[in-house]
């Protein structure tokens, strides 16, 4: 009988289970919490044409075709057709997703990496490297992190929303969100490179600063680490690491359930066949926009705020969309920066 087993019910986890799906009896993810998706998040997705597995309707909270883009407090744009995704309950976007890889979830298994086996009931389990993928998240990422907090805000302003608000901040190298979320509710937040105390600070300015967002009760706060260094492979108790825990991750938006999930999928073909796991995400796109997007990182955070701010409002619509999704098209990169040839030149540099 042959079985995969999976450690960390995330979206890397889901990933694997559905590329594993056909080619193993069993399916075995164990999770160390009660429930899935317990970790915070934004939720928002592009759709998941190269996955293969769009959220069913009722896991939608909100279909998303639009963005509406700001830097440093002014309106830089509004991006039409080139974005387009959802908002989800995320417990339900991947149970639905395990289900429909034929998976078991084993709830409350926690790996334990030092002595290389889960805890399950009563008896303990071993995972082989051979027929086992480590999916555990942010906490086992090497590589540099930075830290996203969150409000959910009781608010029906939202509940009609198509369409998510990105606020660049210059100053923290991060942007703020205002992605709509479960009916009567919005999640704002904020990411960036800097501590607790600033990014809560300037949460709460933010939050102050807006009308629609001032007088919401205030749910709750929580915030996570994000992996932003980019690609950093490696194995946990010889396991090897899928999803953000190796860098699965795009740097500059924090966008991490596709590129996990598109990991994990890479990964559990590559080892399916016989092959080793590592190679198969090597070889997937999503590692070649990962890349790019970290040199991009790297050349903004050594430009003062006004040169980032001036880069912002340089790129044309399409190029910023080229950029944060990962497709980085050379030919419209090309193309949309003609009139602009030092940009385009260092942009296209930065590409490889
Ligand atoms: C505030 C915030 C907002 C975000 N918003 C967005 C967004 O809108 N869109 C987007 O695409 N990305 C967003 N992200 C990033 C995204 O949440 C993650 O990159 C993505 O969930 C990573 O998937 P993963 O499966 O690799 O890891 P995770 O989602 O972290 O899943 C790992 C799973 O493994 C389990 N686990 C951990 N250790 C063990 C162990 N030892 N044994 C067993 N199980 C274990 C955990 O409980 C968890 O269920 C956001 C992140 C934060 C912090």
């Amino acid at each position: 009988m042959k079985r995969l087993e999976i450690i960390g019910g995330g979206p890397a986890g889901a990933g694997a289970a559905l590329a594993a799906r056909g080619h193993y009896d069993r399916i075995i993810v164990y999770e160390a919490q009660d429930r899935l998706a317990a970790k915070p998040c934004g939720r928002g997705i592009p759709v998941l044409g190269d996955i293969g597995y769009e959220p069913p309707r009722s896991v939608v909270y909100h279909r998303i075709r639009r963005a509406i883009m700001y830097v440093d407090g002014e309106l830089l744009f509004e991006l039409r057709d080139v974005f387009n995704g959802y908002i989800v309950d995320k417990t339900g976007f991947l149970e639905g997703a395990f289900a429909s890889a034929g998976a078991e979830v084993v709830y409350g298994a926690k790996y334990n990496p030092g002595l290389g086996r889960v805890r399950v009931g009563g008896s303990s389990i071993e995972p082989s490297p051979g027929s086992a993928l480590f999916a555990g998240g942010h906490p086992y990422y090497t590589g540099e992190k930075i830290l996203a907090i969150q409000y959910r805000l009781a608010t029906s302003h939202f509940d009609d929303a198509d369409h998510l608000e990105i606020y660049f901040d210059t100053g923290i190298l991060g942007y703020y969100y205002v992605f709509p979320a479960e009916p009567g509710t919005v999640d704002v937040g904020v990411g960036g490179f800097m501590d607790y105390k600033g990014l809560k600070t300037r949460l709460d300015r933010f939050i102050e600063q807006d009308e629609r967002l001032r007088d919401a009760k205030r749910l709750k706060l929580e915030g996570a680490r994000i992996a932003a260094g980019g690609i950093a492979y490696g194995r946990i108790g010889g396991l090897e690491k899928i999803g953000e825990a190796a860098g699965y991750v795009l740097p500059l938006t924090g966008e991490g359930i596709r590129p996990s999930m598109l990991s994990g999928m890479a990964a559990a073909k590559s080892l399916a066949a016989g092959g080793d796991p590592r190679r198969g995400m090597e070889e997937e796109w999503i590692t070649r926009a990962i890349k790019v997007q970290r040199r991009i990182l790297e050349a903004v955070k050594g430009m003062e705020p006004k040169e980032r701010r001036s880069l912002l409002k340089g790129l044309t619509p399409r190029v910023h969309a080229e950029v944060a999704l990962g497709r980085l098209d050379k030919g419209v990169i090309a193309r949309e920066l003609a009139s602009k040839p030092r940009l385009a030149l260092r942009l296209l540099k930065l590409l490889g």
